[in-house]
């Protein structure tokens, strides 16, 4: 058996599956984001000693852990550096302390890379050789499948396409520099452009469902936005295109559950930006939705 768990930022999901990777057992925890590092260790702990024995009882013990962190971790020393939304996770050795704690080996990696191996195993893109995945949430991430291989670089940075310069003139983006695809497309941006030029009266808090929303009632403002939106996106997704002649682009997060809205404009005006010859390459939903992180962290431990 392999266990896998993904520790987003307020939500422990862990899920214990087959050798083929099939769900056997779920559990999932929501956690304060206040209590800390120290305390959500004692909880991953805690979790995991109960579903080590819970395998054991049923004569298949757990070969290996995969963990989805949400946060940079570097791989080589199995180390998270840090957590975008609890404090207290940098630099530790998470790798190595589920190893000295339950004596199985234990494969940690970032939540887009993850992602990415969940979608590629046991979503969208099973069976394809070569994809990437891009996550359009609050953030934009991203992982690339090439050959059959997560693709990592050097400094498991790969497939960073939230910052990929779209318009070096444009906003500032989450990561101090401007005009990054994720300044412009991501789910908070799209937000904020729309308020910035529509909302005078709109909430601060409008969502980018609340534009969809309005774009599937035929409002022409949040229309003429979402294909202003598609068209950034292309733009980024060209340029991997261009880099990597993908199968397929399977986009998850919150903007893979707006249907033709979205995905219509974005595979036409996809083909402005890649080479003709590229053309068949289908940029389509993620299938698995929040559930991409588990599976893809049973995938990990499955490759451990
Ligand atoms: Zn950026």
């Amino acid at each position: 058996m392999y266990l896998g768990i993904d520790k987003g930022g307020t939500r422990h999901t862990f899920i214990l599956a087959d050798a083929e990777g099939e769900v056997l057992h779920r559990v999932q925890h929501e956690t304060d984001r206040h209590a800390g590092a120290q305390a959500e260790l004692e909880s991953l702990r805690q979790e995991v000693v109960s579903l080590l024995a819970k395998a054991s009882a049923s004569g298949s013990p757990v070969k290996a852990i995969g963990i989805s962190f949400g946060g940079p971790v570097d791989i080589r020393t199995g180390r998270t550096l840090l957590s975008h939304h609890v404090p207290g996770w940098e630099g530790v050795p998470l790798r190595d302390l589920f190893e000295e704690w339950f004596g199985t080996p234990t494969v940690l990696d970032n939540d887009a890379n993850v992602g990415a191996l969940g979608e590629w195993k046991f979503g969208a893109g099973a069976g394809c050789c070569d994809m990437v995945y891009v996550n359009v949430g609050t953030g934009i991430g991203g992982g690339v499948i090439a050959n059959g291989q997560l693709v990592r670089g050097e400094r498991n940075l790969a497939g960073e396409i939230g910052h990929m310069t779209i318009d070096p003139k444009g906003p500032v983006c989450t990561c101090g520099r401007t005009g990054c695809l994720e300044s412009f497309a991501s789910g908070l941006s799209i937000a904020r452009r729309y308020r910035e030029r529509f909302g005078s009266g709109e909430p601060e808090d409008l969502s980018s469902r609340a534009i969809f929303e309005k774009a599937g009632a035929d409002d022409p403002n949040a229309k003429s936005l979402i294909t202003e939106t598609a068209d950034y996106l292309a733009r980024g997704l060209g340029a991997a295109v261009s880099l990597l002649n993908p199968e397929l682009v399977v986009l998850g997060g919150g903007l893979s559950e707006t249907g033709d809205l979205l995905f219509k404009p974005l595979n036409e005006l996809l083909a402005k930006y890649i080479l003709p010859q590229a053309v068949g390459v289908r940029v389509v939903p993620a299938l698995l939705g929040y559930e991409a992180g588990v599976r893809g962290a049973v995938a990990l431990a499955m490759g451990a």
